[in-house]
């Protein structure tokens, strides 16, 4: 009993407006926090609808946090104050740390049938990480393992450990596991995750049980802390979720946009920096 994590609370994404007006689903944003410690965002940009998606992101700043975005469809091309250039396509990860700082623009595009779409978690960095250089992992797809933890269930592994096998993603500070969960129909599949460390679900295709709780499509479900084992299956149909973890800061949370920062003072020097032009740290 005591080992199963809780379910705290589950939700629909709500669809807002970013960047240049780009449409999307939030899963969770500024109103969790501190709930979601470490984590300050997610955004489902799945779409089918080009006039959507193609305004961009165009060149914005970034210091405090780390931006982690998956894809599954299309391309997003990405460019950045240090004179990085990039495509990342279907299945790939890219786990920007942005530490002091950087400036860069992301824009997506559709594939063959106007499809694109993937996710972007934004995670926090200790305030000893804050100030730290900007760092890049960029994986490609066919780097990510695959594994089978049960009959009926894929997990793919992009951070984190099942089995024995380790993702791609290491050394990240906050400790995380960021997992593509598959499950045919009637499949199910546990994990032990960390006691103290934040764990969520947010589902991407069909309803996943999470213990007896039916989660559909585009919703979060969030645990509780206490427990290691979080148990999840799928009914009549297949489902797949993300399946995240890390551990939580404790700190205080100053955030305004693209930047999050501890205090209201280290925030107001960010936008200086960025008025002034003195906003990149390493280039
Ligand atoms: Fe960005």
């Amino acid at each position: 009993m005591g080992n199963t994590r809780k379910i705290v609370k589950t939700g629909k994404s709500t669809p807002t407006r970013e960047g240049a007006g780009v449409h999307l689903r939030r899963a969770f944003g500024f109103n969790e926090v501190p709930e979601l410690d470490p984590f300050l965002l997610l955004d489902d940009f799945r779409s089918q609808e080009p006039a959507h998606y193609l305004a961009g992101f165009p060149w914005h700043p970034h210091r405090g946090i780390e931006t982690i975005t998956y894809m599954l469809a299309g391309s997003v091309e990405h460019g950045d104050s240090m004179g990085n250039k990039g495509t990342i396509g279907p299945g790939d990860v890219q786990w920007m740390t942005a530490g002091s700082g950087i400036i860069h623009q992301e824009m997506p595009k559709g594939d063959e049938q106007g499809r694109m779409g993937g996710f972007q978690l934004w995670a926090n960095l200790p305030s000893g990480s804050k100030m730290m250089d900007p760092r890049y992992r960029e994986v490609k797809g066919s780097a990510i393992p695959t594994v089978a933890p049960s009959t009926g269930c894929t997990a793919r592994i992009i951070c984190g450990e099942i089995n024995g096998i380790v993702g791609p993603v290491r050394d990240i500070v906050t400790d995380p596991e960021y997992l593509d969960i598959s499950l045919e129909a009637g499949a199910s599949f546990t994990h032990r995750t960390k006691r103290g460390h934040t764990l969520f679900a947010y589902v991407i295709e069909g309803t996943v049980n999470a213990g007896e709780t039916p989660v559909a499509s585009e919703h979060l479900v969030i645990f509780d802390r206490e427990g290691r084992e979080a148990v999840f299956s799928a009914g009549k149909g297949k489902a797949r979720f993300l399946l995240i973890s890390g551990k939580p800061l404790g700190e205080p949370v100053a955030w305004y946009g693209p930047i999050v920062m501890n205090t209201e003072e280290e925030l107001e020097l960010a936008f200086e920096e960025y008025r002034k032009g003195t906003f990149i740290k390493k280039s």
